[in-house]
């Protein structure tokens, strides 16, 4: 489903270039749910950005989906991304003056969707995510949990393949983190390939494998199998 080979990314600040990832190898089979740790500033989002086509890889190979993208153009990133990837981020990214339910309608209106197809699809979107009676909420009327199963809901809409979560439990309680993690087991159980950034060793246990990134490389990686704790 995803594989790179000898990806590196590095970037100019100034007349310096920084070499942030440098030489990442990683196979995720599809249907697979996995964890990637590591220290602040390792390089786990700019990771995550590359395997989301949100950002290209200065070299290095990627396919995703048996499509080798590694030397898209950005219009060509954008489409592979709205079929294939859902994305969750810590910080929800909802937009504050849309309903629940006019920002899970979003992704679809991007991919030309029928308006009543719409609304049919972000309800049940937001009814899978145990979110029926507040469709019509303002993300500030929601409570943290909540946001991000909006934002949940709006990463499945499109039915994508592949959900990426950059520290989706970053900014909620333990109790929360937990109902979030259930939900993304459910997904997983139901099929989507899952890749979560987490700091929390609590949160990693519920992938069927961890990734340790440490200084733009990949240092370990535990055994696959043990399935989505649920
Ligand atoms: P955290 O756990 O704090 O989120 P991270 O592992 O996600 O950290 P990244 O955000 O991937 O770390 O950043 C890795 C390094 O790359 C950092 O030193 C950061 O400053 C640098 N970096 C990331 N994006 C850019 C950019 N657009 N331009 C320059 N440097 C960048
Ligand atoms: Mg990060």
């Amino acid at each position: 489903m995803i594989e790179l080979k000898q990806i590196t990314k590095s970037f100019e600040v100034g007349r310096e270039t920084i070499d942030v990832l440098k030489g990442i190898d990683l196979r995720i089979q599809a249907g697979e749910s996995v964890a990637i740790m590591g220290p602040s500033g390792s390089g786990k989002s700019t990771l995550m950005n590359i395997i989301g086509c949100l950002d290209k890889p200065t070299a290095g190979e990627y396919e995703l989906a048996g499509e080798n993208v590694s030397r898209y153009l950005d219009a060509e990133l954008a489409k592979v991304r709205n079929q294939s990837i859902g994305f969750v981020f810590q910080q929800f990214h909802l937009l504050p003056r849309l309903t629940a339910l006019q920002n899970v309608e979003l992704p679809m209106i991007y991919s030309g969707v029928s308006k009543k197809e719409r609304l049919e699809r972000a309800r049940a979107a937001l009814e899978k995510v145990g979110l029926g009676d507040r469709m019509d909420h303002l993300p500030n009327a929601l409570s943290g949990g909540q946001k991000q199963r909006v934002a949940i809901a709006r990463a499945i809409v499109n039915e994508p393949k592949i959900i990426l979560a950059d520290e989706p439990t970053g900014a909620l309680d333990t109790k929360t983190s937990e109902t979030i993690m259930e939900l993304f087991t459910g997904l997983n159980e139901e099929g989507s390939t899952i890749v979560l950034v987490t700091h929390e060793p609590e949160v990693a246990e519920y992938a069927q494998r961890t990734i340790m990134v440490r200084d733009g490389l990949i240092v370990s990686s535990t055994p696959a199998g043990r399935g989505m704790r649920s």
